[in-house]
């Protein structure tokens, strides 16, 4: 017999035929494998994803020669193998070949109602998942015997196709086998494949093997063993085992099953049978240490003898994937670089957030766009007010809102979860909650009514204040009422994943944080610095909100000066907090962006609250509101432009910053802070702030009797500022590419609005992701490679980073690597998914271990 068939489309498995993953998928590959450690394997056969193609294309196979691998054939079983198990794939069809000639010989063998059961599953698979037959025909009533239900399916069949059902393994195996290439091509399971990461192209390869029976005399059974935990990756045994079972879908069937390992609740196969027990055990371990991997081995028991039919990588949560991978290399089986590579990176997000249980059941509400994972439970409010009174009162809350602005930060903090029906990935909600580590859902399919305090999901379903919702920020739901929640878990196996990662890995990774328990967080998650403090962010705050507000009412420069001090004081503590929890560690602060109408209120009752406030009549309050506000406030006087307009704001901060480092650095080691100068677009702005920023620095000096130095750099988000780099970098010590505003101004794509149409655009191929997600390589991506070049040109030791979101995005961290980028700043949150993804460019790279 011919060890290889590749011309015929088929290979038959042998010790020494090498099956490669790419060409047959994974689970040819390992059951390889497994032939080539001496497993008791049943006669298998590949075909390769070319073949299978050509099966789905309508070409021929030559059955017969495939056939006589098999001799003379028992039935045969026949599984998808990809190249990864996670894309899916058709059912496993078995018992192939069955028909009345060996229905007959069965029932010789196994009795009537063995034989006739395995017929009738037979029928019934084959009508309904190959010839694609309504199922309602194949349908069994619990009264009918298995015989008779036999008799009905074998008619039905009949009815149908007006054939009788095939007896010839020939027709049926050719059948079976493109059926499942045709299964693999259809649309819908190329989408989900493709959403779970596989190429375009990606195909399938399948394998048809000798089907071996768990029934008969002595002991006969069928089974599945793993050696870990799968929630957990804990090391025990575990698995099911039956008595006289056909196969593994009998294991479906939880009645009469046994345990594995001696259990007080009932049988076990370690007791009734410890000899083979103990030869399972050890085949497992086997495959873990061969197949590099923790492995799920499918074996079937004929008369005592064993007999593996399969074997995968256990299906686990990715608590136990991480462990299981930290394990094996701790045991020498594989090496580090490769446990790295074995994490998705986004995964961790399911560890360092509580999340909801994957078991619990949902009713989801209104779907959206996750921008900030994570699960939560809370009563539905809608206003800040709300959310405050709640927290004020001990009960968790989720915010929901139409959009939030400036002045929901408050009640976002106060919320453990936050939902709003406009808005994409880096909109206001979205990109503070992801801040806060607080589970986000934006975009969502719902109507808000804040008047009456409802939402209304899209089939007219109303949830009022107070109900009980439950978020998931992972996957873009909310949900009606409490649902089951998991805990965050940072264990031993997780630190040393990390401390691996961050030994080999050659990009920084810094996070964006703009509080005190931002900071916290950043350094917790082993940020490398603060690569971007939004110090807008902290003026949202109580007392701070008011001051701000006198000053941007202040009638006379005198008035404005006179709030501007009393902010000075906040914000230089604010600064000394930050100094203090880094410990050194660098703090990239910026100046204040946003447009000065941000901290006004947006609506009347906001704006009567703060006439009282201000003892100012209403319409002055609402006549400055109207003054300030703009027709596109996100190209209006914001950045650099305000801090030139009004040169107070940025002198304060400017003080506020050198002010703390003096104090900061009498606490520990001498702090250098950088400052950093907002949606820059000309060299001249940048000229100007540094002007200010040295005047102020030279009078701190004086006054203070103290030195210290700084860094001033520019924020490069402007696609102008992108092309004039080189002019810019004359006077900037760092360029950090600001890439939320950079894409929104690049595409000229409101990142606010971009929600409402851009499932539609990816889903129609305008764009292939979300750009404000996964940066825009092509567009976006050369204004980053074109400003790092001309930075560089101009001052060849300049520090580039990326601190828009992008910048906690595995893809896009490999651009910033590859474009050579000193570092990311990032969410806290996304800090540790940053560390991963950048270490596993290295380690795909030189898959080198640093042990
Ligand atoms: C950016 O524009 O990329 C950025 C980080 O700034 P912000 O999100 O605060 O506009
Ligand atoms: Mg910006």
């Amino acid at each position: 017999m011919q060890q290889k068939n590749d011309s015929l489309g088929y290979t038959r498995i042998r010790r020494v035929a090498p099956i490669a993953v790419n060409t047959h998928g994974g689970r040819a590959k390992c059951l390889q494998r497994l032939v080539r450690l001496d497993l008791p394997v049943p006669e298998t056969v590949a075909l390769s994803f070319d073949a299978v193609r050509s099966l789905a294309d309508g070409k021929a196979l030559d059955i017969s020669a495939l056939l006589k691998v098999f001799g003379n054939t028992p039935l045969l079983i026949v599984r998808p193998s990809s190249e990864d198990p996670d894309w899916g794939g058709p059912g496993a069809m078995l018992n192939i070949g069955m028909n009345d000639v060996r229905h007959a010989e069965l029932t010789q063998i196994y009795g009537d109602e063995a034989a006739d059961a395995l017929y009738l599953r037979f029928v019934q698979s084959y009508a309904i998942h190959i010839e694609r037959l309504d199922p309602e025909e194949f349908e069994t009533d619990s009264g009918t015997s298995t015989r008779q239900a036999l008799k009905d399916a074998l008619d039905a069949y009949e009815n149908e196709t007006d054939e009788p059902f095939p007896q010839e393994i020939e027709v049926q195996l050719i059948k079976v086998l493109r059926s499942m290439a045709r299964a693999w091509s259809g649309t819908t399971a190329r989408l989900l494949r493709q959403a779970k990461g596989a190429p375009a192209d990606a195909g399938l390869g399948l394998i048809v093997q000798t089907m071996s029976f768990g029934v008969g005399p002595g002991e006969c059974g069928a089974g599945v063993i793993q050696l870990i935990d799968e929630e957990t990756g804990a090391p025990l045994v575990r698995g099911r085992y039956k008595r006289q079972a056909l196969g593994r879908d009998a294991l479906a069937d939880q009645s009469d099953v046994m345990y594995l390992t001696k259990d007080k609740r009932g049988p076990s196969l370690e007791t009734d049978c410890p000899a083979l027990f103990d030869h399972l055990s050890e085949i497992t371990q086997l495959c873990r240490a061969k197949l590099r991997e923790e492995m799920q081995v499918e074996f079937i028991v004929e008369q005592g003898k064993l007999a593996v039919l399969d074997a995968v990588r256990v299906p686990r949560s990715t608590r136990a994937t991480l462990r299981s991978a930290v394990q094996l290399a701790e045991d020498g089986i594989i090496p580090t670089s490769e446990a790295l590579l074995r994490i998705p990176p986004r995964s961790l997000t399911e560890l360092l957030h509580p999340q909801i249980d994957p078991a619990a059941e949902r009713s989801v509400f209104a779907k959206g766009i996750a921008a900030s994972p994570g699960g939560a439970v809370g009563r539905l409010v809608f206003s800040s007010a709300a959310a405050q009174l709640s927290e004020a009162r001990g009960e968790a809350c989720i915010l929901a809102r139409r959009e939030t602005a400036p002045e929901d930060i408050r009640g976002m903090h106060s919320s453990v979860g936050v939902l709003t029906e406009r808005g994409g990935v880096t909109s206001h909600a979205a990109v503070i909650a992801r801040g806060m580590g607080v589970p986000c859902v934006v975009g969502a399919s719902m109507t808000i009514n804040s008047r009456k305090k409802t939402i209304t999901s899209a089939n007219g379903e109303t949830l009022h204040e107070g109900d009980m919702i439950t978020l998931d920020g992972s996957k873009g739901e909310a949900l009606i009422g409490e649902t089951k929640m998991l805990p965050p878990f940072k264990d031993r196996w997780y630190l040393q994943l990390m401390e691996w990662a961050d030994a080999i890995r050659d990009i920084g990774v810094r996070a964006n944080a703009d509080t005190p328990a931002d900071a916290a967080m950043a350094r917790d998650f082993k940020a490398q610095g603060i690569g971007l403090c939004r110090t807008e962010h902290m003026f949202f705050e109580g007392d701070r909100l008011t001051v701000m507000r006198e000053m941007i009412f202040a009638a006379t420069d005198e008035d404005r000066r006179e709030a501007i001090s009393r902010l000075l004081p906040m914000q230089r503590s604010d600064f000394i907090e930050l100094f203090r929890i880094m410990q050194g560690q660098p703090v990239c602060i910026r100046l204040l962006d946003p447009p000065l109408h941000e901290f006004l209120p947006s609506n009347r009752a906001g704006a009567k609250e703060l006439a009282e406030a201000l003892d100012m009549p209403l319409s002055d309050v609402t006549r400055r509101i109207e003054w300030l506000s703009e027709f596109n406030p996100m190209l209006g006087m914001r950045g650099v432009r305000l801090g030139i307009t009004f040169p107070q704001i940025y002198e304060m901060q400017a003080r506020a910053i050198f002010e703390a480092t003096i104090e900061a650095s009498k606490l520990g080691d001498p702090v250098v802070p950088e400052i950093m100068i907002p949606l820059v677009s000309a060299m001249r702005e940048v000229e100007l702030v540094k002007t200010l920023v040295d005047g102020v620095a030279a009078a701190v000096r004086n006054e203070k009797g103290a030195d210290f130095t700084y860094r001033l750099g520019v924020m490069v988000e402007t696609p102008r500022a992108a092309l004039r780099a080189h002019e810019i970098a004359q006077h900037s010590a760092f360029l950090s590419f600001g890439t939320n505003d950079l894409t929104q101004m690049a595409y000229g794509l409101s990142r606010d609005d971009a929600g409402r149409f851009m499932n539609t655009y990816v889903q129609q191929g305008v764009f292939p992701e979300d750009p404000f997600h996964t940066l825009d390589v092509d567009g976006v991506g050369e204004l980053l490679t074109i400003g790092a070049a001309r930075g560089r040109q101009a001052s060849p030791n300049i520090v580039l980073s990326v601190c828009g979101e992008h910048g906690g995005n595995p893809e896009s961290i490999a651009f910033c690597r590859a474009a050579g980028f000193d570092y990311v700043s990032c969410s806290p949150f996304r800090v540790p998914v940053a560390r991963l993804a950048a270490a596993q460019l290295v380690a795909a790279e030189s898959k080198v271990s640093p042990k």
